[in-house]
C-alpha cells in the first residue's frame, strides 16, 4: 500500500529555504479529489503493510511535525472525500514553533496547539509521535533517544487521553537500536522516509513513503507512478 508525506499546506512565505515541503491549498485539493476518482480509501499505518481488505485501494495520508496550516487548509478537502490522515506531533513544541528548522534558517511557522489538535482528533484524524524536540536519533546519545521516543508517547497519551500506536522518525533517521527503542516504548509502527510501497513482508518499524510535496509533480504523474509500482512491485 501507498503512503503520502506532506509536511505544510497553504502559500509559502517569501524567503522559505525548503520550498518542496508546501503543497498550496489547490494543489492539495485537486491530490485529494483525483485520488477520490480513483476510488482509494485512505488508512492508518497499522493496515499499510497488512491490509484488512485487499479488494479495496487503500493509500496513506501522512502529516509530518503539526502545522497549524494542516489544520487550515487540509481540513476542508479531506472531509469533503471522508478521508482520514495521521499528523506525526513533536510533543515538546504544541503550541510553539518549527525550532528545529528556524536553527537551520529557516522561516517560522506554527505549531497546532492542545485546542487544535483536538479538533484535528475530532475531525476523525489521528495523531502519532515523531519525539519531544525533533532531533536526529541517531546522533544523540541513544539513552537520550530512548528518552525522546518514550516521552513523546507518553505526553500525548496523557494530554489527549488517545493511544499513541505509531510513530515517526525524524528525517527519517534510523538505525536497528533506535528502531528497538521504537518497539520497547511500546509503538506498533513507525514511519522512514523511504520512499516505495508497503508490503507484508515489509517491516512495520520500517514503513515506506512517497512524497507529494513536489509542486511540479503533477499528481497525474503520480497517479501513474502508484499504479505502475502496484504492479510492478
Ligand atoms: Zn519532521
Amino acid at each position: 500500500m501507498p503512503a503520502l508525506t506532506y509536511h505544510k499546506l497553504g502559500p509559502r512565505p517569501s524567503g522559505v529555504r525548503l520550498r518542496g515541503l508546501y503543497v498550496s491549498a489547490g494543489l492539495f485539493g485537486r491530490q485529494m479529489q483525483e485520488l477520490a476518482r480513483a476510488d482509494y480509501r485512505t488508512a492508518f499505518p497499522g493496515e499499510w503493510w497488512n491490509p484488512p481488505d485487499s479488494s479495496a485501494r487503500g493509500v496513506g495520508l501522512t502529516f509530518d511535525d503539526g502545522f497549524e496550516n494542516v489544520l487550515r487548509h487540509g481540513l476542508e478537502p479531506m472531509r469533503a472525500h471522508g478521508f482520514h490522515a495521521i499528523q506525526y506531533l513533536v510533543s515538546g513544541l504544541l503550541g510553539k514553533t518549527n525550532e528545529w528548522e528556524q536553527r537551520q534558517g529557516e522561516t517560522v511557522e506554527r505549531l497546532m496547539d492542545a485546542d487544535q489538535v483536538r479538533e484535528w482528533l475530532a475531525a476523525g484524524h489521528r495523531i502519532g509521535a515523531h519525539t519531544r524536540s525533533h532531533p536526529w536519533l541517531t546522533r544523540i546519545p541513544l539513552d537520550t533517544a530512548r528518552e525522546e521516543i518514550r516521552s513523546s508517547k507518553a505526553l500525548l497519551e496523557d494530554t489527549f487521553g488517545v493511544a499513541i500506536r505509531d510513530f515517526c522518525y525524524p528525517y527519517g533517521d534510523w538505525n536497528p537500536a533506535v528502531r528497538e527503542a521504537v518497539r520497547e516504548a511500546g509503538f506498533e509502527t513507525a514511519c522512514t522516509t523511504a520512499p516505495g510501497l508497503n508490503r507484508p513482508e515489509g517491516h512495520p518499524f520500517q514503513l515506506r513513503r512517497l512524497t507529494a510535496r513536489h509542486t511540479s509533480l503533477q499528481w497525474r504523474t503520480l497517479g501513474t507512478w502508484l499504479r505502475l509500482l502496484g504492479r510492478n512491485g
